[in-house]
This record gives structure tokens, sequence and C-alpha cells, in this order.
């Protein structure tokens, strides 16, 4: 092979990165290269492109980790190796992912909490789906049981994640999607009884609603379902999406009774890769007790001579991301925690006061209560311009703040969500309000698209 196809110039010195011969026309979009590159240029040619994606600090639409301290990233990198489903051969990252299934059952008050079962999966839309079957493994028993028809299974919920919806389609089951109030941040209580009958496999209570990040009544809604059970006999499980609120309730409203505390809670799931802190790609789920996992959905795998029980959608996966988890829980430990979460909660609370004086914002949710972020709508539907044109304003200052339709509700309010979380402070959040209010100005003045007004000159 010719020196300079090996990436380097006449005497072995190598090719500057921009002069080397793969940088000499545009990356492979169809079919991959003959030959091989100088992984040098390789990797400095690819992370240009990625460049283009923005800055993910900026990226305000996500629930997800965008921060990692050096630790973090040096347990990521030294366990790229190692696949969480080989239980038998990577023991001890079956041991950590055991300890911490343990630790979030304590966390969120299992009543056994050393014996109860849970697992590690990709994220919240896994768990979820594994708690769904859960329910509705066990509806099917109790039906069978009872000799009556077992083929029209229901969920009830408020204003789900998708996830739900995925669980409902590929899983066969019907969707009950109780559609928002007037008004309201989520499911209410009162809302159960014209829903629930005796083909629902459970109910889904939210603590942190993706779309206006408040926290159902998970307790109203435990209580609704027990009066339900006394009025009519229908004993209907709830499973909590703590998707978010998981890893926020426990540290910052510990007060609050959304977790296992409250019996009617078979199971909850939470994502590791939200305010758990961790990197990307975890997620958990966890039963109030070992009886309500059913036992057809358990497969064992080896395990130091013996087997051990899974329960997952994939089978290979990476360790790195639960091997992180549980440095964050050593590291943090629970007042880490609390101190990372009440820092976005305060950082949270002033942007919403800020917000609420610029005037055209109706807030939806304040940021305090719940989840770290603010969500909120245009008070006047003729101001002049939507929240749609507000998020491109934002763009162009590298801010991603999504404005969506909030879903089943009659009049399809639009609104606004900015979520705060570790790593975003509030010195960014006020360079945040300050870009909102320069963009309100250029909205409120007609110039949308900027152009003249903002030309310059050399
Ligand atoms: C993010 C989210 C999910 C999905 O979680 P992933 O970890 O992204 O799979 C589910 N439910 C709620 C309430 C969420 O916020």
């Amino acid at each position: 092979m010719a020196p300079h196809e090996a990436g380097r110039a006449a005497g072995g010195r190598p090719d500057d990165v921009y002069a080397a011969p793969l940088s000499g026309e545009p990356l492979p979009r169809y079919r991959m290269p003959d030959r091989e590159a100088d992984p040098r240029v390789a990797y400095a040619l690819v992370r240009d492109e990625l460049s283009l994606d923005g800055d993910s600090s900026q990226n305000l639409a996500t629930f997800c980790t965008t921060w990692a301290d050096e630790e973090a990233r040096r347990l990521m990198a030294e366990n790229l190796d190692k696949n969480m489903i080989d239980k038998d051969e990577y023991p001890q990252t079956a041991e950590i992912e055991s300890r911490c299934v343990r630790i979030l059952a304590d966390l969120w008050h299992s009543p056994d909490a050393r014996n109860t079962v849970g697992c590690s999966t990709t994220g919240s839309s896994e768990a979820a789906m594994l708690g769904g079957l859960a329910l509705k493994w066990r509806w099917r028993e109790r039906r069978r049981a009872a000799g009556a028809d077992a083929s029209r299974p229901n969920l009830v919920c408020g204003p789900v994640q998708i996830c739900w919806e995925k669980f409902a389609r590929y899983f066969d089951v019907e969707l009950r999607r109780v559609p928002l109030e007037q008004g309201a941040t989520g499911l209410r209580p009162h809302q159960l009884r014209g829903h629930v009958d005796e083909n629902t496999i459970g109910v889904v209570g939210i603590l942190g609603v993706t779309y206006t990040c408040d926290y159902e009544p998970i307790a109203g809604l435990a209580a609704e379902l027990d009066a339900i059970q006394h009025d009519t006999g229908l004993d209907v499980p709830l499973h909590v999406d703590a998707a978010s609120g998981g890893f926020v309730a426990p540290f910052c409203q510990p007060g609050l009774e959304w977790d296992f505390r409250l019996e009617r809670v078979a199971s909850i799931n939470a994502s590791g890769h939200k305010y758990g802190l961790a990197p990307l790609g975890v997620g958990w789920a966890v039963w109030r007790t070992a009886d309500l996992l059913p036992e057809d959905l358990v497969f064992r795998v080896d395990y130091l001579g013996g087997d051990m029980p899974t329960f997952a959608l994939n089978f290979s996966r990476p360790g790195g991301e639960v091997i992180t988890q549980y440095y964050d829980f050593v590291r943090l430990g629970r007042e880490g925690y609390r101190k990372v979460q009440q820092r976005c909660l305060d950082t949270a609370e002033a942007l919403a006061g800020e917000i609420a004086g610029m005037g055209p914002f109706t807030l939806l949710y304040p940021g305090t209560g719940a989840l770290p972020a603010v969500s909120y709508t245009l008070t006047d539907p003729g101001a002049g311009f939507t929240l749609y044109d507000l998020s491109d304003r934002l763009r162009t200052r590298g801010w991603q703040v999504p404005s969506y339709p909030l879903p089943p509700d009659r009049d399809r309010t639009v609104v606004q969500r900015v979520l705060i979380r570790h790593g975003i402070s509030a010195d960014k959040a006020a360079l945040l309000a300050e870009d909102m209010r320069r963009s309100l100005e250029e909205l409120s003045s007609g110039a949308r698209g900027g152009g003249e007004r903002i030309g310059f000159h050399h």
C-alpha cells in the first residue's frame, strides 16, 4: 500500500487530519468503504459530523442525563466489555445489579426490600413493558381461576408516555387513556370509576407526567381504587411510572406517599438515566413483593454454578450503565441526591418566576412540588405569535425548548416545557431567561424572521 493511503505523508509522518485522504470527500452515506483508514482521522471526522447535534446541555427537552463526572466516564469506558446477561462470567456485575434493586426497593419502601424482585432494563420503556406484562399475566390467572373470559384486557391511565401505547399495542391490551380535564396536569382520582372494569389489568399512575412535569396524585388514585374495590369487589393493582419522579420524590418530597407505602402499588419503574443521574441506557423495574411477578415470565441463566432468575426483553446489554448507577449511589448517597435535585428544583422555581414575569405566559406547572421543570402556555391565542415561533427563535441561540399539544385534550392546548437537571446551573437558566425576553421582544415587534433587523455589515 502506498504510504499516503495509510494516512501518512512522505517520510512516515502522519498526515494532518484535514489533509488525509479520508477527509478529501464526504464520509460514506450508502456503502462501506473498501479501504481502512487511520483511526485518528476517522475519529476526528465522525466527531466533527456530530457537532451538528448541538450542545446537549442546551437541550431543555430531555429528562435524560447529559452530564457525567470523570469517574463515571472512566467506569463506563472500563466496562465497555461487560455483558449484563453473562451473570456467570461477570458475577460481580450481577451482584451490583442486585444491590441496586435492593437499594431502590428500600428507597421506595418495599415491605420486603431484601427479598423482593426487580431488574435493570435499558430504560423506563422496557421496565414499563415488564410491569405491564406482570399485570396482564396476573389478571389472566385471576380470570382463568374464576372461569371468566380473559380475551379483552385493558389498562387505564392518564397522559402516559408513548411507551405505554407501545406496551398496549405490542402485547394486545386496550389502552384506556382518560382525557385530561380542563386545567389538570394529569389523571384525577374521580375519573377512574368510569373507566375501570373487570377486564382492567391495572391502572398506571405517573410520578412526573412527561407533558406537564407534575405528579399525578398517586395516593388519591390508590384510595379511589380501594373505594372501587369496597363498592364493586374489583381489585385493580396500581403501577407507578416514576420514570423521573422515582429519583426526585424520595429525596426532595420524602413525605409524599406515592410508592410501596401504598399497599395498592404493585410495581414501580424509573429511569436510571434520567434523575437517577446514570448515563444513558439504564432503567429499573421493582415489584412490591416477589409474589407479584409471575414465575412464568422469569427465565433462568447460569450463575455461579447455579442459576439466576432474569426478566428482560433483551439478551445482551452493556453492564457499564448499571455499574455507573451503583457508583452514583455510593458516591452521592441520599445526601448527594437530595442536594443535586434540590438545586435543580430551586433553579426551576426561579426560572418559573422569571417566565411568569415575562407577561404572555400562564404557568401550568411552576417548578415546585414535583419535577425540577417549568411548563406553561401562551395566555392570549391572539398574541401574534405562537409557542412554536418562540421555540424557533430560541433555537437560533442553541436552546432546544419544545412546544407541543397536550395529549387527549379537547381544545389542543399547546404547552412549552423546560427541564432543569444535573449540570444545568442557575447561570444557564438565567441566560435562557434573557434569551426568552429578547425573543419575545423580536416576536412581538413582528420581526419573526429577524433577517433584516439583525442583518450586520462588515
Ligand atoms: C421518559 C419516560 C418514559 C420512557 O423512559 P425511557 O427511560 O426513555 O425509556 C416513560 N414514562 C415517563 C413518565 C417518562 O418520563
